[in-house]
Parts: structure tokens; C-alpha cells; sequence
């Protein structure tokens, strides 16, 4: 070897070995470069392995870097996409595609996997020789995931079966969805830059949006069913939620709100509380919502202290349009006249059907009485309006009228239902007085009826208390002065009334089986009395008055001679009974055998104010009186009215005729007496003998009259 081949040779070698320290040098910075990369850069031979890695790849992929080397690259992809990902490879590296560049998973040594953007390219020497590949991979994970939500969020705005829109800060429509087009009617691009309030519907009040934008503002949000307009016109139901929503600095950027046509469903609870609350037939509101407005109503009188009116209305001869012309034709009257009363009233007036021909009225904003005239006479000129119905044999006119009842509030201070009670009883009267026309209820008359109603309980305490007395009145033969008897009369003594006649009580017990009660005490405290006058030597007959129901009871004779045991030294001759002329007599089979069966255990009758009922005559021939009692009513008038003279002595007559006695009641003075003994009448009771008196009285009194202290002597 030369030395100049040497020396050539060796620099040959420093050269190499220069370029191989600059080389290392060179690949050192590379290297440094690519690890400071923030994306995965890769290199793999032409065999697919990876031959080079940096450090962000190391970690992207969660390996060790020397592990990376040698790999096959597509061991990092997605394991679904391994052979696609090959054959992309190797056209790659075939050069049938120039570069790869898109987004594609891969996945983590863990299994995870992960979006990444990569790219590729064909890697060649100076000669042009394939190396092999270089990639790089992004991993873009995150840029997907908001990619996805977004995707998610348009894909609800668009299939959500809520209508949604979304407005600026400002109210303008920024976005709607198809819901929204397919409720309200208008198409996207028609909203778009426009204002909600094309919406808007007059069903709600300026206080209704107001309340609104001050919830908004508040909370943020706001949730409420109401009406808007379709593009169409028509109104339909939404429940809608908006919401505001706002940016960092806490400013309003869009309110968003979602809303559902609620409209089939309001239709469908619109029917049911139709059902529920109106009469089918003439749609007017029934019972149920009559209650309801009335309770409304009368809340509203005590806040605003003014008054309100329940008026009661049935109509008169309505039945007679049912039987004559038909159910059908009835129906069409009550849905005519329905609707010419409603007519008549004020919007705010509430008219319900109770059923049948039966209305009330509930008249409301009144301050009195006549306030609710004029609606009264409107109302029952309509219920008298002819109306026309169609009828098998061809249309009909027909005419009814109306009865009405009312009652205000609170004037007439009860509850709902009582005020519907009273107007009812007040149209109750108004029919018995002659039908079409109005009455008013009559609180003070109600008062009366009241305490009627309240009597046959009051009546059995009474009883238990011992608050009934027995009075008497002195029965007097007027020409020989002889002292013939008494007529046991009740009073009750009311703790709080004070002495009470029988006419204030005896009517409620009418019919009443506590008559038949009080009756027995009457006949029992009547015996007792002569039982014990006659221990004083004075022995007084006593007639006591017995009610048809009682003659007529099962047992009442057995019931007498029981009665009668109960005081021995009381003969039954001195008892009588007088029965009162009536109608509940009629059984006069009945009544007959069980006055036969009374005599025959020695008790007499009388029968009471003869003369004033329908069929005295044949009383007197079939019933087995021993007495006749000449009713008052004739004998008071006799000194001016000579018609009643005839009666009294037409009376005395028939008396004689069919051997009776004959007794006057309601002698009040002496001339009623001298006129009685003219035409023959002898016995004689009244106020002008003497008027009825406590038991303890009447000792003195008969002393007294016998010994001449009489009008008589
Ligand atoms: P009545 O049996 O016809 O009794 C006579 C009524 O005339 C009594 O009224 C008596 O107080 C009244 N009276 C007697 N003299 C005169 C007079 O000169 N002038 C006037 N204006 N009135 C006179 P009272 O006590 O109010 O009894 C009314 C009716 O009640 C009785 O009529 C009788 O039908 C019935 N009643 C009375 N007590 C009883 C009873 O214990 N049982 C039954 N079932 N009815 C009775
Ligand atoms: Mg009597
Ligand atoms: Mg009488």
C-alpha cells in the first residue's frame, strides 16, 4: 500500500468517520425533533412493520417505544378494520394512491379505543427505491366527541316530537325544528329573523306574557299550558318550556323553548268536564256545576257585599206537552226554552237545568231585590214563549209557563243549599198562587213553618217533661143553671212561649202516631182529674176530644176500658168523647163499630163542630152520637146573621128529629145565650160562662156559679 494510498484511505476513513459522527449528529436532532412532536410520526418497512417510532406515538398508543419497533402496524388499528387497513398499505406503498389521509380508530394497548386523524406516504431513497411508509396519527378523540354531541343535539332539534325554537337574546327566531313547522304551520325559513308574537293568540292577557318575562328573568325559566295561532288561524293548546340560556358572564345569549300541541288533549278534558258538569239535553250547566257556581257566587257577594238572587224555576203544564205530543216534542220545548232563558239573563248569570222541567238561576251583581225584577219578567217571558215542535202528525205550536221562586243572599243568610230549598218552597207558592208569576221567598213565613217542622220532636220531650196541662170549660144547661159538665182542653206550657192553644201544635202531630200518644194522656190525666174532683165531692162529667187517627186506632176500645180501670171510682157514663167532623172519619163502617163497642162499655160520644163539614147528615144517621156540639163559627154570628140562626135552629131540629142532645159552643155573652133558649137550645159552653181554666179553678168556679155569680141569675 502506497502512503499516498494510505493517507487517501485514511482520510477516507476520517471522513466516513466524520459523516458518520455528523450522521449520528443529524439523527439525534431528528430524533429530538420528532420526540418533541405533539402527534404520533411513525415509519414501517415495505414489510408493514415499524422500523421507527417517536416518543408521542409510544405514548399515544400506551406502549414502550423499543416495544413499538418490529411491530406490525396494523396491530395499532381498530381489530375490525385490520385487512382494509393492509390493503390501504400496500396501495400505499404500491403507490396506487399517493397519500392517506383521514380519520380513522385505532386502538390502545388496554383494548380502548380511539379516534385519530393519520396520515401517509410512500417514503423512497435518492434512487427512488421504496423504503417503506411514514404516518403520522392525531389523536383527535376529543374533537369527535363534541363532533358527536353536536351530531346528537341536531339530530333531537330535528326528530324531537316537541316543537322547538330558538330565539336571540333579543326574542328574534334564530332556529326551528320540523315539529315546530308541523304545529304552528310556518316553514323555517318564514320565522326565521321574526318574532315569536306571530304567534300570539288573544286568549291571553298582556298580564299573562308580563308574568312570563319576570319568570324568565328570575329563574330562568318558565313552564306553561296556553293558546297560540296556527298559521291558519285556528287556536290550538301547547305546554311549552322556555328556557334562557347564558353565557359565561351570566348574559342572556338565546332562549330556547319546547313546546307540545296539547290541543287534542284539552278537547278531550273539555269533554269530560262537559259530561261531568252539563245537562246533555239542553247543554246548560247541571246540578254539579250549579253547586259550584253558586258557592262562587256567594263568595263573591260577601267580598264585594253586594247580593245575589237563587232562583227557582219549574214550568207549568209541561207535562201535558209529554203526554199530548211526546217525549220528542217535550225535549224540544226544554232545549228552546233553555235557550231563550239563558238568552234573557246576563252573561255572567249562571242558568242550570236541575232536570226534568226544573231550572235554577243563580243572578249575580245585585244590590237588591228589584234589581233582579226586570231579569224575572224576562225570564218568565221566555219560559211563556210559544215554540214550534215538530210532531208525528206535523209541527205544533205549544205554550207553557213558569213558576218561579226566589230567594236572595245573603238577605235569606243560609247555606248553598238551603237557598236552594227556600227558592224552591218560595216556587212552591208561587204555583199554588195561579203559576206564571214569581214569589218571593218569605223568610218569616219560613220562620213559622220552621218551628212546625221542629214540633213533633218537640212535642215528644214536651211529653217527657211534662209540659202539657189540661184546661177546663165549664158546659152549663142555660135554663135550669145546673152545672152539666167540662170540656177537657190542652194547652202546653212552653218553657219559653208561655202558654200554648192546641191549635199551635195539634197540626204538625196530624196523621202523626205521637197523636195517638198524646191522645191516651189526655183521656188518663182527664180521668185522674175527676177521679180527684170527685174525692172532693164534686162529680163534673168530662167530654175530652179524641182525634179521628186515635177512633180509628187498632184496639182503641180495649185500650179506653183499660184506661178507665186505671180510675174505678170514675163511672165511663161521665166520660165523653167528642170526635171532630172529618174527613178521616170516612171509613164510617170503621168508625161505627168502634163507637158501638165505646158505648157498650159505657162511654158517650159528641159529635164537634156539627155542621161545618162536608157530610154532616150522614154523620148524624150513621154514627152513633149521643150529642151534637153546634160549631162556634154559627153560633157567633146568630144576633146579626140570620142565616146562621136558621142553621142553629135547623141543628136543634134535626137533634130532636134523631134523638139527640144538642149543645152550643162559643156563647160568648148573654144575648147569644137568651137566643139560643128561644129557638131551643139549653146547653150551652163560651167564653160568656166561663172561659177554659186550670183544674185547681174549677172547685171555686162551679161553687161559685151555683151559688148564682152568674149572667144567668
Ligand atoms: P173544640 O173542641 O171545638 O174546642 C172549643 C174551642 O173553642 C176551644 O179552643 C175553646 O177554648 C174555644 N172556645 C170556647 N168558648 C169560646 C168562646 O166563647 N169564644 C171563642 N172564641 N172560643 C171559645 P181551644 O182550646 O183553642 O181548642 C181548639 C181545638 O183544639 C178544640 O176545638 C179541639 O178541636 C182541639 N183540641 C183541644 N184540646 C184537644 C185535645 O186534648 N185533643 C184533641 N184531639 N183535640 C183537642
Ligand atoms: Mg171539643
Ligand atoms: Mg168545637
Amino acid at each position: 500500500m502506497t502512503q499516498s494510498l494510505k493517507s487517501s484511505l485514511d482520510g477516507l476513513e476520517q471522513r466516513v468517520a466524520e459523516r458518520t459522527h455528523a450522521l449520528a449528529a443529524r439523527e439525534l436532532v431528528v430524533r429530538q425533533v420528532l420526540d418533541a412532536a405533539p402527534i404520533a410520526i411513525f415509519l414501517v418497512d415495505m414489510s408493514g412493520r415499524i422500523t421507527q417510532a417517536n416518543a408521542h406515538t409510544a405514548e399515544l398508543f400506551g406502549r414502550e417505544p423499543d416495544a413499538l419497533l418490529g411491530m406490525e402496524y396494523v396491530a395499532l388499528v381498530d381489530p375490525n378494520e385490520v385487512e382494509l387497513r393492509r390493503a390501504k398499505m400496500l396501495a400505499l406503498m404500491n403507490g396506487d394512491i399517493a397519500i392517506v389521509d383521514l380519520d380513522r380508530r385505532f386502538v390502545r394497548a388496554n383494548g380502548e379505543g380511539f379516534w385519530a386523524h393519520l396520515t401517509g406516504k410512500l417514503l423512497c431513497d435518492a434512487d427512488g427505491k421504496r423504503l417503506g411508509l411514514v404516518g403520522a396519527i392525531a389523536d383527535i378523540s376529543q374533537r369527535k366527541l363534541a363532533e358527536e354531541k353536536l351530531q346528537l343535539a341536531a339530530s333531537v332539534f330535528t326528530h324531537a316530537r316537541e316543537g322547538i325554537m330558538i330565539t336571540d337574546a333579543a326574542g328574534t327566531i334564530v332556529d326551528v325544528n320540523d315539529t315546530f313547522t308541523r304545529i304552528t304551520g310556518y316553514g323555517r325559513t318564514e320565522v326565521i329573523g321574526q318574532n315569536p308574537r306571530i304567534l300570539k293568540s288573544s286568549r291571553q292577557s298582556a298580564d299573562f306574557y308580563t308574568a312570563m318575562w319576570e319568570q324568565l328573568g328570575q329563574c330562568g325559566h318558565w313552564t306553561a299550558e296556553y293558546w297560540n295561532r296556527r298559521k291558519g288561524g285556528d287556536e290550538y293548546a301547547e305546554m311549552q318550556t322556555i328556557s334562557a340560556v347564558h353565557d359565561e358572564a351570566g348574559r342572556v345569549q338565546h332562549y330556547v323553548a319546547l313546546f307540545s300541541d296539547i290541543t287534542a288533549q284539552k278537547e278531550h278534558q273539555r269533554q269530560l268536564e262537559q259530561v261531568a258538569h252539563y245537562d246533555p239535553l239542553t247543554n246548560l250547566p247541571n246540578r254539579v256545576l250549579l253547586a259550584d257556581r253558586l258557592q262562587q257566587g256567594m263568595r263573591q257577594a260577601q267580598r264585594r257585599q253586594g247580593a245575589l238572587a237563587v232562583v227557582y224555576l219549574d214550568l207549568d203544564g209541561f207535562k201535558a206537552v209529554n203526554d199530548t205530543h211526546g217525549h220528542d216534542a217535550g225535549d224540544a220545548v226544554l232545549v228552546t226554552l233553555a235557550q231563550r232563558m239563558r238568552d234573557a239573563l246576563r252573561e255572567s248569570d249562571t242558568l242550570a237545568r236541575l232536570g226534568g222541567d226544573e231550572f235554577v238561576a243563580v243572578l249575580i251583581d245585585l244590590t237588591a231585590l228589584s234589581d233582579c225584577v226586570p231579569l224575572l219578567s224576562r225570564l218568565l217571558g221566555a219560559a211563556s214563549s210559544p215554540v214550534q215542535v215538530p210532531t208525528a202528525e206535523g209541527p205544533v205550536v205549544v205554550q207553557v209557563s213558569a213558576s218561579v221562586g226566589v230567594t236572595m243572599y245573603p238577605q235569606d243568610d243560609a247555606d248553598a243549599d238551603l237557598l236552594l230549598r227556600h227558592a224552591d218552597q218560595a216556587m212552591y207558592t208561587a204555583k199554588q198562587q195561579g203559576k206564571n208569576q214569581y214569589h218571593v221567598f218569605d223568610l218569616a213565613h219560613d220562620a213559622a213553618i220552621q218551628v212546625e217542622r221542629e214540633s213533633v220532636v218537640r212535642v215528644r220531650a214536651a211529653m217527657a217533661n211534662h209540659e202539657f196541662v189540661l184546661h177546663y170549660q165549664p158546659k152549663v144547661n142555660m135554663q135550669t143553671g145546673r152545672v152539666i159538665g167540662a170540656e177537657a182542653l190542652i194547652r202546653w206550657q212552653h218553657p219559653e212561649q208561655g202558654l200554648l192553644p192546641p191549635g199551635a201544635f195539634l197540626p204538625v202531630l196530624e196523621g202523626h202516631a205521637l197523636s195517638i200518644e198524646l191522645g191516651e194522656w189526655v183521656i188518663r190525666t182527664a180521668l185522674a182529674q175527676m177521679q180527684a174532683w170527685q174525692g172532693m165531692g164534686l162529680l163534673l162529667p168530662v167530654s175530652v176530644n179524641i182525634g179521628a187517627l186515635q177512633l180509628q186506632s187498632e184496639g182503641f176500645p180495649a185500650r179506653l176500658r183499660v184506661l178507665l180501670g186505671e180510675c174505678p171510682s170514675v163511672l165511663p157514663a161521665s166520660l165523653q168523647l167528642e170526635v171532630l167532623e172529618s174527613r178521616a172519619l170516612d171509613d164510617m163502617a170503621q168508625v161505627g163499630s168502634a163507637m158501638a163497642a165505646c158505648q157498650a162499655i159505657g162511654v158517650s160520644f159528641a159529635l164537634d163542630d156539627f155542621g161545618t163539614g162536608y157530610s154532616s147528615l150522614t154523620y148524624l144517621k150513621r154514627l152513633p152520637a149521643k150529642v151534637l156540639k153546634i160549631d162556634q163559627t154559627f153560633v157567633r154570628d146568630i144576633l146579626d146573621d140570620p142565616g146562621d140562626l136558621a142553621i142553629v135552629n135547623g141543628v136543634v131540629g134535626l137533634a130532636k128529629a134523631f134523638g139527640r142532645d144538642v149543645i152550643a159552643e162559643g156563647v160568648e155573652t148573654r144575648a147569644h145565650g137568651d137566643l139560643l133558649l128561644s129557638v131551643g137550645c139549653e146547653n150551652a159552653q163560651g167564653h160568656g160562662i166561663a172561659k177554659p181554666m186550670p183544674a185547681t179553678k174549677v172547685p171555686d168556679w162551679v161553687a161559685g156559679w151555683l151559688s148564682g155569680a152568674n149572667w144567668l141569675a
